[in-house]
């Protein structure tokens, strides 16, 4: 892939009126003092759809032709709410499909944010057959969730920030699905500093990109419940991005388990007294955990986003044990 970061330093400008930027870099006292060296967070939480994901969507949106008669995706998650957003604020009609399977409160949610919700069979792979007929025969344009260059250079308008917020930045942890994030903030990350250490983070159950890169090439991976859903999914067993960015720009990958996850969660909330997903809390995870080697500071890890059920948010503040899928984590009073 041809990525540059005049790619990203166009898509800061492209995205300034629709998503937040230079969103705040925090220390976390806590953290640094467990770790021995300076932790800081990213905090992302402050988008307006609550994630990151409104940097790359926004930058997709703005990169369409002029005539494109709309916008469509699949996903109900923190995808779709950016793409409906962003395609508001662009005067676009967009058109997130899913499945009959989709919990009400989810479709409520994309519908309030000015986009139309198509339902459409009972998987994924239905509704994505709509995504693609709208494409086809309706001339829409298809935002991915990670795997499009627009979508990359929106993401990575993160590294710039990085770097200017703390240049002395030795480590960045960033937590890991489909790679749009971790490819394109570590590609703007090493080439302002190639001496930058960046570690993808991930969970241990349904790594799809882990696997991908075990097996050289991707591969099916079985989707599993965990507290980091936002991470869940494959790579796309046509990924034509991500999967090389990952590769070569990042240095190392970190799984994280379940109770790992649990417990850093509570860690932000109690110590750094943020409310965030799963998937935002792998970084503290891996670090608390002690699967980071060697972990040299400053180091920086990306609280990506806080659309968190707030039911099993609570739970695991209360130390309460909490349901995934046919299994039950068992829970554990925070202890500092
Ligand atoms: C999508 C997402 C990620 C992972 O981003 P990828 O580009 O898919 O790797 C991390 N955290 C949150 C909250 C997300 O929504």
């Amino acid at each position: 892939m041809t990525l540059a970061l005049a790619d990203i330093i166009a898509a800061r400008r492209a995205i300034a009126g629709i998503a937040s930027l230079d969103t705040p870099l925090v220390p976390s006292p806590y953290l640094s003092a467990r770790m021995g060296t300076d932790i800081h967070l990213k905090l992302e939480i402050g988008q307006a759809t609550g994630a990151f994901k409104l940097r790359g969507a926004a930058n997709a949106a703005e990169n369409l032709p002029e005539d494109v008669p709309g916008v469509t995706c699949c996903s109900t998650g923190n995808h779709g709410r950016a793409v409906a957003y962003a395609a508001r604020i662009r005067g676009l009609r967009a058109v997130i499909c899913m499945s009959k399977l989709v919990p009400k409160a989810k479709i409520q949610g994309i519908e309030a944010l000015g986009a139309e919700a198509r339902i459409v069979g009972r998987s994924q792979d239905e509704a994505q057959i709509e995504a693609t007929r709208l494409v086809e025969e309706e001339g829409f344009a298809e935002i991915s969730p990670f795997d499009g260059p627009a979508v990359i250079a929106g993401q990575g308008t993160i590294g710039l920030e990085l770097i200017e917020q703390c240049p002395e930045l030795t480590t960045v942890l960033i937590p890991l699905s489909g790679g749009g994030l971790a490819g394109g903030v570590a590609f703007a990350l090493k080439s302002m500093k190639p001496s930058i250490r960046v570690i993808g983070v991930t969970m241990e159950n349904g790594a799809a990109m882990h696997a991908a890169l075990a097996a050289g090439k991707p591969v099916p991976v079985e989707e599993v419940p965990s507290l980091a859903d936002s991470l869940g999914g494959g790579i796309g067993s046509a990924n034509t991005h991500t999967f090389a960015l990952c590769r070569d720009y990042l240095d190392e990958i970190v799984l994280v388990s379940e109770s790992d996850i649990y417990r850093a969660m509570q860690t932000h909330y109690f110590e750094d007294r943020i409310v965030c997903e799963g998937a935002s809390a792998v970084g503290a995870a891996a670090l608390l955990s002690g699967r980071v080697r060697d972990p040299r500071g400053p180091a920086a890890t990306i609280i990506t986003g806080r659309n968190v059920d707030m039911s099993v948010f609570t739970d695991i503040v209360n130390g309460r044990d909490v349901r995934l899928g046919d299994t039950t984590l068992e829970g554990q009073a925070y202890a500092a």
